[in-house]
């Protein structure tokens, strides 16, 4: 029987490098992105390069309609969905005073809100199942604070109660809730970074070192698998040693 993952932001990034991660366990794919339809369709087609299936959704996850819609659509090509990973996020530093009441809603409405959409259109049919496994991508700045990170971290630390809280609620009916947070990873997230950051950033990773999208994937794999069957309401870090 096949079993169906949708990943959320899985156009690029961590969330591609997961999407492929899963369709090697045996997963078909739902690939979820917001802007970049082209990026979405490499992933999907790496996923069929595995020989399982890949649909591909243009949905904004913080807009409920559209999410709705998504899982609708996932439902009837490829059957319900076993394993959500709400991976889909927005990230940016800004000093406090110059942190706007709407760049504040738009953090909370894609990072948090959009986990929450996610998660109410999953948990029928796991519910039903009694089984299912969902896994939030949260971030090491969700535990730690970091200068010019507060909204980010402010979201990513939201995250991770919700996914504890959300892990003691859904254990007696079978549905498993872990999180990732990553250490620093090299992605297009960190662009915008200031020049030389990012070779700071690595210097001061005790293992010395970026992470790889495909360093989380292969944590978010061992999370879905029947491997971490007693494991739920975890915080995960691959994060080189980042915090310790
Ligand atoms: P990325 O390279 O910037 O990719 C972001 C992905 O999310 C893209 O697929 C993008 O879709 C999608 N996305 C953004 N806003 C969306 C929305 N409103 N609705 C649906 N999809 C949306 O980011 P990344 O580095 O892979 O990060 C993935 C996750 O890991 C994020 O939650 C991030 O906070 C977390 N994380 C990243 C790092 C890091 O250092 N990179 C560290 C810790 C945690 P489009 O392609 O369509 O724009």
């Amino acid at each position: 029987m096949s079993r169906v993952a949708l990943v959320t932001g899985s156009s690029r990034g961590i969330g591609r490098a997961v999407a492929i991660r899963l369709a090697k366990d045996g997963y078909d794919i739902c690939v979820n992105y917001e802007k970049r339809a082209d990026k979405a369709e490499e992933t999907a087609a790496a996923v069929r390069e595995l020989g399982r299936k890949a649909i591909t959704f243009k949905a904004d996850v913080s807009d409920s309609d559209a999410v709705n819609a998504m899982f609708d659509f996932a439902g009837k090509e490829l059957g319900e969905v076993d394993v959500l990973v709400s991976n889909a996020g927005i990230a940016g530093q800004a000093q406090i005073q110059d942190v706007t009441r709407e760049r504040w809603d738009r953090f909370f409405a894609v990072n948090v809100t959009g986990a929450f959409n996610a998660v109410h259109e999953v948990i029928p049919h796991m519910i039903h199942e009694k089984k299912g496994c969902i896994i939030t991508i949260s971030s090491m700045w969700g535990l730690r604070g970091a200068s010019c990170e507060s909204v980010y971290s402010a979201t990513k630390a939201a995250l991770i109660g919700f996914t504890r809280s959300l892990a003691k609620e859904l254990a007696p009916s079978g549905i498993r809730v872990n999180c990732v947070a990553p250490g620093v990873i090299d992605t297009d997230m960190l662009d915008e970074l200031p020049e030389g950051v990012k070779d700071t950033l690595a210097d001061e990773t005790p293992l010395g070192r970026l992470g790889t999208p495909e360093d989380i994937a292969e944590a978010v794999a061992f999370l879905a698998s029947d491997k971490a069957d007693f494991i739920t309401g975890q915080v995960i870090m691959p994060d080189g040693g980042f915090v310790v």
